[in-house]
């Protein structure tokens, strides 16, 4: 293996003790824990081990958190009737819907109508469009992570080709328009792009966003390319069980790559790691406090 690892795990707990160390200023300065409500519908059971990794890193950090569990046959009104009360709830500075929502209910409804100075997720077109016009308002937390990480390990990005696999208003689309702002050439890519494998080639990085297991192969990747791997896809494994594996063949792309995040312990403990910060930065805001001493990446 030639590429260096770049260690998302390490990374994400530097940087969730560097949130922790301010939860302590805020607190101390507003006289209250940042609050960051997250909700959750149904029982899905990806979602609920979301929901309680959440609820743990927010205990973590200093912060209160307030669990909402609605069986699965919630209404959409009351839904958004609890949405429209953690709005106007003083103590919760930030609130997460989780996704996905069960089919009778519109996400698209429920995401639009958090308040967005509270979206910590960054799902809001109010600040999708904040940063489609270069102002950073909520990023959302993976591709904000894929940032952090790839900035910590090249600095700057300026005139680097960088190919996106992957358009999703979630991952994909904030992505680029990140390392737009960071002045990075941008493709990006999707399941009707000709010639996915040459055009993935012509990247110095590569992200796949893609939910396809290990489909960017050795002979897709440019000598010395940084690979920052996004996906999360559960495969089976030789043993019987099951094992999580990402959206790039690990160990033949790192035997041509420069750098590669490995799944898991790359980018999925960043998404947590930028939910906190973005719950500081909505408290800060929100409390007339200056924004934490993080910068954006
Ligand atoms: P998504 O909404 O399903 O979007 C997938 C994107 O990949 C789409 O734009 C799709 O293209 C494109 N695509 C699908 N198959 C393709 C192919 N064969 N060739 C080229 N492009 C293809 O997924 P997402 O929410 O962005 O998530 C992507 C991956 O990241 C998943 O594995 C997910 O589990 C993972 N993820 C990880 C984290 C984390 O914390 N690490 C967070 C979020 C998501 P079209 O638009 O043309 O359909």
């Amino acid at each position: 293996m030639t590429a260096s690892i770049i260690d998302g795990k390490a990374f994400a707990l530097g940087l969730r003790e560097r949130v922790a160390q301010q939860v302590a200023s805020f607190r101390a300065a507003a006289g209250r824990a940042p609050g960051l409500a997250v909700v959750l519908v149904g029982e899905d059971p990806a979602s609920a081990v979301y929901v309680r990794n959440k609820h743990k890193a927010t205990i973590g950090a200093g912060m209160e958190s307030f669990e909402h569990k609605l069986p699965a046959d919630t209404s959409q009104a009351d839904l958004i009737a609890l949405v429209d009360k953690l709005n106007a709830d003083l103590a919760v500075d930030g609130i997460l819907v989780q996704l996905p929502l069960p089919g009778h209910i519109d996400e698209r409804a429920v995401t639009t109508r958090i308040d967005p100075d509270k979206d910590v997720d960054g799902f809001h077109p109010v600040n999708a469009g904040r940063l489609a016009t270069g102002l950073y308002g909520f990023v959302p937390c993976t591709p904000l992570g894929c940032l952090m990480l790839l900035k910590d390990q090249l600095g700057d990005l300026a005139g680097l080709d960088a190919v996106v696999i992957g358009r999703s208003n979630i991952v994909g689309k904030p992505l680029a328009q990140l390392l737009l702002m960071e002045n990075a050439t941008v493709t990006i890519a999707h399941s009707k792009t000709h010639d996915l494998p040459a055009v993935c080639r012509r990247g110095a990085l590569v992200f796949a966003a893609v939910g396809q297991p290990e489909m960017v192969r050795r002979d897709w990747v440019k000598p010395d390319a940084t690979i920052i791997d996004v996906g999360i896809n559960r495969v089976s494994a030789e043993n019987g069980k099951t094992k999580i594996v990402g959206d790039v063949a690990f160990a033949e792309v790192a035997e041509v790559a420069g750098a590669i995040t490995p799944v898991p312990g790359g980018v999925g403990p960043m998404t947590i790691a930028c939910l906190m910060l973005n719950t500081l930065k909505a408290a800060c805001a929100q409390n007339g406090l200056p924004q934490p001493a993080i910068p954006n990446p």
